[in-house]
């Protein structure tokens, strides 16, 4: 199983070396691309850094809270659903800025009551910022079951500004594309601006935000450590265009770490969970060098017009109309 599996890992490691010298955007190379972007991440710190948990609550004890709230700075919150309640166990942002919240998501079950959780953020910054209230918008990475579940718990919320649709028109019309997925509208939070990235592929209406004042690349479904899970073969052009699109963006400004809204990978490379399992003891990090676009650049473009269903070192290109949703290598 083990030789199966590493086979044609490595094959497509061979293309992906041949696909690094072929151009991203006409005349450069993959290597050149992932140099730049190392050098400006170096060169560029976040005017407000954070931190990471040193682990992840992952279902392997199911005395773990239902959630775990993690402050990465002061203004910046992710949240992680147990697996013990949801397998999808995805993470959800809560950002503030000085006029407005924006929440990205709310998560895959609506047994957790999300506005409960957010509620409590919001009540201790408000406190800890000496101020009397603040507007929350609730908008999503894009609009699978396991982003949304827990819409309604802020439905007539007081402080709840709006909760953006989930297609297309909704999501294009609230942050204002005029042509997406090509152009790159903002969003201001007061003082804390978003740029957003229409980044179609793995869902037709999905977005990637990007904070400048954190440097943060949130890249829902599209890239984490995990299953990129691709349905149609229609989409397996749209995921190439936006991975080269998040490829150009982190080329041009400075992105600290790329984080999506699964785990799926083990910390042992080339091992990736089956999609549906109740606990993942070991789990890769959430966050993603920003160089990580272009190794999952180098992966898809090798593979051209009929992608393969495989596995890499840190994420699995996963076109489930070629191998089902359940393929595991
Ligand atoms: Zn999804
Ligand atoms: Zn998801």
């Amino acid at each position: 199983m083990k030789i199966q599996l590493i086979l044609p890992a490595a094959f497509l490691i061979l293309l992906c070396i041949g696909a690094r010298h072929q151009a991203v955007s006409g005349s450069d190379s993959l290597e050149a691309a992932a140099s730049e972007i190392t050098t400006l991440r170096a060169s560029s710190p976040p005017p407000q850094g954070g931190s990471f948990p040193g682990r992840w609550i992952n279902g392997v004890n199911c005395n773990e809270p239902r959630v775990q709230v993690h402050a990465y700075n002061e203004d910046t919150f992710i949240i992680r659903q147990s697996k013990c309640r949801t397998f999808e166990a995805p993470f959800v942002y809560l950002l503030f800025g000085e006029s407005r919240a924006l929440l990205l998501d709310t998560g895959a079950t609506p047994t957790i009551n999300m506005f409960n959780v957010v509620d409590q953020v919001v009540q201790d910054w408000l406190v800890a910022n000496g101020r009397p209230g603040i507007r929350l918008v609730v908008a999503h990475s894009h609009a699978h079951f396991d982003h949304v579940q827990g819409d309604n718990r802020f439905v007539g919320k007081p402080y709840v500004e709006q909760i953006v649709g989930h297609g297309l028109p909704a999501v294009t019309q609230f942050f204002g594309f005029q042509n997406y997925p090509h152009d790159v509208p903002s969003y201001d939070l007061g003082g804390r601006v978003l740029d957003v990235i229409g980044t179609p592929g793995h869902h037709p209406a999905s977005i990637t935000l990007y904070d400048r004042q954190t440097q943060l690349l949130l890249t829902g479904d599209i890239v984490y450590p995990g299953h990129l899970f691709v349905f149609s073969q229609p989409h397996w052009s749209d995921f190439k265009d936006s991975i080269q699109r998040l490829i150009r963006f982190a080329r041009a400004r400075p992105v600290e770490w790329v984080v999506g809204c699964h785990i799926e990978m083990s910390d042992t490379p080339f091992q990736s969970y089956r999609y549906g399992m109740p606990s993942h003891p070991d789990e890769h990090v959430l966050q993603f060098h920003p160089s990580e676009l272009v190794e999952i650049g180098a992966a898809a473009f090798s593979m051209g017009s009929q992608p393969v269903c495989t596995i890499f070192d840190e994420f699995v290109i996963h076109p489930v109309y070629r191998c089902g949703i359940s393929w595991n290598g």
